[in-house]
């Protein structure tokens, strides 16, 4: 199916806990055309992280001329580490006709927006069921203190705010749901006129 239409960025965010990794880990292996977008990063590899694989590990100085030659679409500062995503990566992903998935939160959504056309985007915003849930869900992974889970809580009623500036919104009650709302957006935009447009015209053309 690809080769001919351009691909998507496809903007996935969430509050942590909401499940957004499942989901897009389930489109990354069970679908085709479509990556998750490698970031570069200043910050040193955690044990068993791969250059190229979890991040492109550069030195800081390289990152601050990244950002003068205006290589990234957005960056962000992250506990004295630098977090960006390449022009370049996203641009060649764009034109191989694979659609590449970002995972950034409202803000960095923002700067995605402003940085490309606007047909190349599509933002999803996925929520969870309600506060509550989320709050149980946080708790239920035994990973963080109560400090950390309340400051999560307020990150996520922040992050939950800004819902209207997505195209869709998937709310995850059910995993298996939330994976085929995704999965459904992904084939729907795959299908409109403009990204079906030189397909169509060879059919029509008779190739
Ligand atoms: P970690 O160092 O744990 O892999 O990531 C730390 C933080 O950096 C996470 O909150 C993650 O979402 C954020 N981050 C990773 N890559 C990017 C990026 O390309 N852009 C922005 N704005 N943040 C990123």
């Amino acid at each position: 199916m690809s080769g001919n239409r351009r691909g998507f960025v496809l903007i996935l965010s969430a509050p942590s806990g909401a499940g957004k990794s499942t989901l897009a880990q389930y489109l990354v292996k069970n679908y085709t055309d479509i990556v998750n977008s490698i970031s570069t990063t200043t910050r040193e590899p955690r044990p068993g992280e791969k250059h190229g694989e979890h991040y492109f590990y550069i030195k800081k100085e390289q990152f601050q001329k990244e950002i003068e030659n205006s290589s990234f679409l957005e960056w962000a500062e992250v506990f004295g580490n630098y977090y960006g995503t390449s022009k370049a990566v996203v641009e060649e992903t764009l034109a191989k006709g694979t659609d590449i998935i970002l995972d950034i939160d409202w803000q960095g959504a923002r700067l995605i927006r402003k940085s490309l056309p606007k047909e190349d985007v599509v933002s999803v915003s996925i929520v969870p069921p309600s506060l509550k849930e989320l709050r149980l869900r946080l708790e239920g992974r035994g990973q963080d203190s109560s400090e950390t889970i309340d400051k999560r809580m307020n990150q996520a009623s922040e992050e939950m705010s800004h819902w209207r500036e997505f195209d869709y919104l998937v709310i995850n009650d059910n995993i298996e749901e939330g994976k085929a709302d995704l999965l459904a957006i992904v084939r729907a935009e795959r299908l409109t006129r403009d990204r079906m447009a030189s397909q169509i015209e060879k059919i029509t053309s008779g190739f």
